[in-house]
């Protein structure tokens, strides 16, 4: 079933012919279409201090200092506040190698560990 989100009131709706929370008739394409149906990011978010994760997000409202944001189709009707100086501009190349890279160290922490895990199953114990 396809989510369609309210442009005016960004509401998820599963009905195709009308917004169940605000009434607004819904128009699914052309140049008048007031639904949002694929998540389309438009910014990056760093929403964790100390954190390097990096998300795709839209803009779903502005506010002073605090843009409010959706990672996901879903999270329109309920955006995330972050701090505007934590919204970067889209950047495919950037966010993919950032991403390459926290999944580069996953896996060498990982390999790691379990070494690690390997070696301590080799300590004999001193008396018996
Ligand atoms: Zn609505």
């Amino acid at each position: 079933m396809n989510i369609l989100i309210c442009k005016s009131c960004f509401s998820p709706n599963t009905t195709p012919t009308c917004c169940t929370h605000c009434g607004s008739l819904f128009i699914t394409e052309g140049a008048d279409k007031n639904v949002i149906d694929t998540f389309a990011p438009t910014c990056l978010v760093h929403r964790y201090e100390g954190s390097d994760l990096l998300e795709p997000a839209a803009i779903v409202k502005e506010g002073k200092r605090y843009q409010y944001v959706a990672t996901g189709l879903l999270e329109y009707a309920r955006p995330t506040k972050v701090a505007k100086e934590r919204v970067f501009k889209y950047d495919q190349a950037l966010l993919d190698s950032v991403t390459l890279l926290r999944k580069e160290r996953r896996d060498y922490v990982t390999a790691i560990d379990t070494r690690m895990a390997g070696l301590w199953t080799q300590l004999q114990p001193l008396s018996r």
